[in-house]
């Protein structure tokens, strides 16, 4: 180190996301001296704009079903759920006067619904703790001697530690300091970074008009499954009748890669919306194998039999009216135009002018709405970033580095990321509290 040095502390923190902030308060209270240094000029960017700014901190699921939202690499959760998981997060942030209130799906919040009460506990716990905060400080590097954590350096000079926790986040959102410096920083260190691809995020589609002229039309109750293949070569009767993906029991046969119902949108540039966030890195993985595509049923709860009646009982009923005003009872507004033109029909012709083929293909287009997927958007527009630190090289008892001493990780930053209801959060909360707490007692021992 030089001699330029600026505080000496016993742990530096880097990063004041929901990882950093539990683990430089958890150390300190342990009786560390910790210094947090965050690159931007707030800790907490992340948690601020969290489940639209009402931040969903974790989940009510049970503990098996909440580590399978993780993939496979849930398991390495496992021992830092021991420590800290769910009741324990609950009774902090109660300590601290924040209620909280479970909403559909399990779905954990502040009872305010307000982000700023989350980061204002933190505030609380570091400062009830005197951790010392330097914002506006970039860490570029981890000093280290005889393969042991001395220090971090930083735009602004270097500093001593005895021990380092990375807690840099992902690379997604780069607006909240989340930029991704952590891989590289531990890929200098020797570490190995799984390859990042974006976790939760919307997909550009071939057929970008069609999206685009259906952009902002938000669908309820649809099922979204995605197929390995182009569009035009599935068998839309392949489509399954239950969900397939992360937490689920069950696994999909090929071609069917994910299934999910629920809610979804059209964007400019393709699908977006809750179902197809969670399918995406699926999809995306698939991608790096050959052709993807999406077929989104729109009318999930009645069979084909069942559409074919009520579509017939309508035609017949309203046997003078256009083909356009009928589907208003199947389709939104703004979706009507595109569809009929998909099926080829014209849509000034009456009811009772629909030829039997062209019944076939109404039913045929709402039961598989097609898209060919183009890829995922970037990384940066993504919530979590899958892939990071391996976690082969990391103690999941203690979260610290296999290769070097007094280092440790926590949240984003390792190969971590899950499906969306909370589970993120948690993840950062417990895998901060527990390398907080043993780089405390690693110090301790120094
Ligand atoms: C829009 C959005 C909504 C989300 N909603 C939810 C939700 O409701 N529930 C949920 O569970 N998850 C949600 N997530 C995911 C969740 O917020 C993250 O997984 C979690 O916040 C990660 O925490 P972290 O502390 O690991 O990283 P981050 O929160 O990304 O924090 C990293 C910190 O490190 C700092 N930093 C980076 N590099 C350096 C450096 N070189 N030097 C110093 N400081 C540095 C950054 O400025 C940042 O403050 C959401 C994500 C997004 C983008």
């Amino acid at each position: 180190m030089n001699t330029d040095e600026k505080i000496d502390s016993d742990i530096i923190v880097v990063g004041g996301g929901a990882a950093g902030l539990m683990a430089a308060g958890r150390a300190a209270q342990l009786g560390a001296r910790v210094l947090l240094l965050e690159k931007t000029d707030s800790c907490g960017k992340k948690i601020l704009v969290s489940g639209k700014t009402r931040c969903n901190l974790t989940n009510s699921a049970e503990l098996k079903d909440f580590i399978s939202m993780y993939g496979d690499n849930g398991r390495f959760l496992f021992s830092a759920f021991h420590n800290f998981f769910r009741p324990e997060l609950l009774g902090f942030l109660n300590n601290y006067g924040l209620a909280t209130k479970v909403e559909r799906g399990g779905r954990i919040f502040p009872v305010s619904d307000d982000a700023h009460d989350v980061v204002r506990v933190f505030k609380k716990y570091l400062a009830a703790n005197k951790v010392q905060i330097e914002l506006n400080t970039k860490v570029t590097g981890i000093a280290i001697q005889d393969n042991a954590v001395c220090g971090v350096k930083t735009q602004n000079g270097n500093y001593r530690s005895k021990a380092v926790i990375l807690a840099t986040g992902g690379a997604t959102w780069p607006s909240t300091g989340s930029t991704g410096d952590g891989y590289k920083i531990s890929a200098g260190l020797g570490h190995n970074i799984v390859k990042l691809k974006p976790a939760l995020v919307p997909l550009i589609a071939h057929e970008q008009k069609l999206a685009q002229s259906m952009q902002g039309v938000s669908l309820r109750n649809v099922r979204a499954t995605a197929f390995r293949d182009k569009a035009a070569v599935i068998d839309s009767a392949l489509t399954p009748d239950c969900v397939y993906g992360r937490g689920e029991k069950r696994s999909p046969r090929p071609p069917v890669i994910e299934s999910r119902f629920g809610e979804m949108i059209f964007t400019h540039f393709g699908l977006g919306g809750p179902i197809i966030l969670l399918m995406s890195l699926a999809v995306a993985e698939a991608l790096e194998k050959g052709p993807v595509s999406i077929l989104i049923d729109l009318k999930p709860a009645l069979t084909r039999e069942q559409l074919h009646k009520r579509l017939q009982r309508d035609l017949d009923k309203s046997s003078k009216k256009k083909i356009s005003s009928i589907m208003k009872e199947y389709l939104p507004a703004k979706m009507i135009e595109p569809f009929i033109e998909l099926t080829g029909i014209d849509k000034e012709k009456l009811a009772h002018q629909i030829t039997a083929p062209e019944r076939e293909k109404i039913i045929e287009l709402l039961k598989a709405l097609r898209f060919n997927i183009k890829s995922a958007l970037p990384l940066e527009k993504a919530i979590v970033t899958a892939g990071g630190v391996s976690l082969t090289e990391i103690d999941p008892r203690t979260m610290a580095s296999k290769l070097i001493t007094g280092l440790y990780f926590c949240g984003e930053i390792m190969d971590i990321d899950a499906d969306t209801g909370g589970y993120n959060l948690q993840a950062a909360f417990s895998t901060g509290y527990v390398a907080g707490e043993k780089a405390a007692e690693y110090v301790n021992h120094f």
